[in-house]
């Protein structure tokens, strides 16, 4: 891919889209210096081979999180509906269920914010997803050639040690609501975030009419988050959250994102060579 296309992806189609620039950074979209793609001029290519050999080598057990991830979160869902069934109630669970889906990406957000500006691969709990997310600011295409699983096991083993018990316990079919929709949003953030980085011509209608209608985070407004000063943008769900947080100042400033370590990286002319399919 080269520099050309990266201006014609930024200057075309997408402009017209809502994006939060945070204000007094003087900002202006047609003129923001864009950082251009690496030189990959000489390189030997086989994409073909590498995207072939890319589902081979997704562990099995990604596939088998994000399998019980969405069982856990479709439980929910079923047990929501069977109850308001057949106790006549349906506007709380359907509004506890847009309650989700809002605070679902100010969750996103939010968690975003602090794995983007806090610890580094060696931080308990959190230092994959940490080396992760700077992997993915070094290398920002390749988030959209990964497979769902590969994306989302992580916060779908959270969904089901969080929501799996919810599952057994609650009846209630508002809290039941809740819990489905705001957990799968969560769960699937990641999709949507791998969304915003792929253009219209790639994506199914299915995607592309509610991300045009803003309930999926824009492309243009997840991609000001890639651009300096690098802290603004978090939310990666609908983005609705994204001008009240950049709003939002903490009092810490955003570290640089850091080069992330070869265990992440893996192949890195691999990755380079990913991006020349697009
Ligand atoms: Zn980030
Ligand atoms: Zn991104």
């Amino acid at each position: 891919m080269s520099i050309a296309f990266y201006h014609k992806l930024f200057h075309s189609s997408v402009l017209h889209e809502r994006a939060h620039v945070p204000r007094g950074r003087g900002y202006c979209l047609a003129a923001t210096t864009v950082k251009p793609w690496p030189d990959l001029t000489g390189l030997a290519i086989e994409p073909r081979l590498l995207t072939a050999l890319a589902p081979l080598m997704l562990p099995t057990c990604y596939r088998a999180w994000l399998a019980c991830g969405c069982t856990t979160v479709i439980v929910a869902l079923a047990k929501s509906v069977v109850v308001s069934c057949e106790s006549h109630v349906w506007a709380e669970p359907i509004l506890a269920g847009a309650v989700g889906y809002v605070l679902a990406d100010l969750g996103s957000g939010v968690y975003h914010w602090g794995i983007d500006n806090y610890g580094d691969a060696l931080t308990l709990v959190f230092g994959t997803q940490i080396e992760a997310f700077q992997g993915h600011h070094k290398w920002p295409w390749t988030i959209s050639r990964r497979q769902g699983a590969d994306n989302l096991h992580a916060l779908a083993c959270a969904v089901v040690f969080v929501v799996g018990p919810i599952d057994f316990i609650c009846k209630d079919p508002t809290m039941l609501g809740f819990v489905a929709v705001c957990s799968g949003c969560i769960m699937f953030g990641q999709q949507f975030h791998s969304r915003a980085h792929s253009t219209k011509s790639k994506l199914p209608p299915l995607v592309v009419a509610p991300r045009d209608l803003g309930l999926l985070v824009s492309r243009l407004q997840h991609a000001v988050h890639h651009w300096e000063p690098y802290n603004n943008n978090y939310s990666i769900v609908s983005g609705v959250w994204n001008e009240f947080l950049d709003d939002r100042k903490f009092g810490l400033r955003p570290r640089s994102w850091s080069e992330p370590s070869s265990k992440w990286t893996g192949d890195v002319e691999g990755e380079d060579l990913y991006q020349l399919e697009a």
